[in-house]
């Protein structure tokens, strides 16, 4: 079997570059793809509040989309970050989560899943702000009956924890030899270069797309595909400081 490909949008709030949103969502519908919305419950991000806000009614526009068949997953709580803690997955030094108490991330966790709740959404699939979290924050969403988080390095989903995790560390699509993909899209930062360029991949390979439905029905607690995970996950963390220092070095100069 060739490599699967999943689609996350990060960061859906009242606030962002709706227009974008738009176009990358009429791409999506022509082809019956049918993306995960990681939405904020309680946006307080000062950055992500600078975009224009949705016009009408925000939460009946992502039901909308909920009965459209596009996942819903809950992207943290507020989204602003409180420590500077890279987790579990270990990329990002920043969280709104992971080196809190679990009694702090619960509540913060069941906060945000009652706002959804009460606008008439449901979702089973946790988007960590910054891709930060902890085994607290996993324990959390266990007791909250969460199934799914949207991170990971392992090449096909895999449960680890009592969750299903499914494979996300790549930004712009790539055609793989294979294993099971989520494309992380932030519709805010993106370059008309970068639109295009998922356009094109969606057009070209459709028919290779799962439902997040599908996805999780191919997870397994195989030990293989989690050293796999293991091994490639220390590759990127790696493949990031090298960049990182080369960057130093380069300003430096
Ligand atoms: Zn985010």
């Amino acid at each position: 079997m060739s490599a699967r490909y999943l689609i996350r949008l990060d960061d859906i709030t009242p606030h962002m570059d709706w227009p974008r949103f738009e176009r990358l969502s009429s791409v999506f519908d022509e082809f019956g793809i049918q993306p995960l919305l990681g939405v904020i419950p309680d946006n307080r991000d000062p950055q992500l509040r600078q975009f224009p806000e949705f016009v009408g009614d925000f939460w009946e526009k992502v039901r909308s989309l909920q009965a459209r068949g596009w996942e819903i997953a809950q992207h943290g709580f507020q989204h602003v970050y409180v420590t500077q803690d890279c987790g579990l997955m270990g990329v990002n030094g920043l969280s709104e989560f992971a080196g809190l108490p679990f009694e702090t991330q619960l509540d913060k966790l069941m906060r945000g899943q009652s706002i959804l709740r009460e606008h008439g959404l449901s979702c089973e699939t946790f988007m960590a702000p910054s891709h930060s979290f902890d085994r607290q924050t996993l324990r959390a969403l266990r007791e909250l009956g969460f199934t799914t988080v949207t991170d990971g390095f392992a090449p096909w989903p895999s449960i680890e924890h009592g969750l299903i995790f499914l494979p996300q560390w790549l930004a712009n699509p790539r055609v793989l030899p294979l294993g099971v993909q989520t494309f992380c899209l932030h519709v805010n930062e993106m370059t008309e270069g970068q639109i295009r360029r998922v356009e094109q991949f969606v057009a070209d390979h459709h028919r290779e797309f799962l439902s997040f439905a599908e996805a999780r029905s191919l997870a397994t607690p195989r030990t293989l595909n989690r050293v796999a995970g293991r091994v490639i996950g220390s590759t990127l963390r790696g493949l990031k400081t090298v960049r990182r220092s080369l960057r130093r070095r380069r300003n430096s100069a």
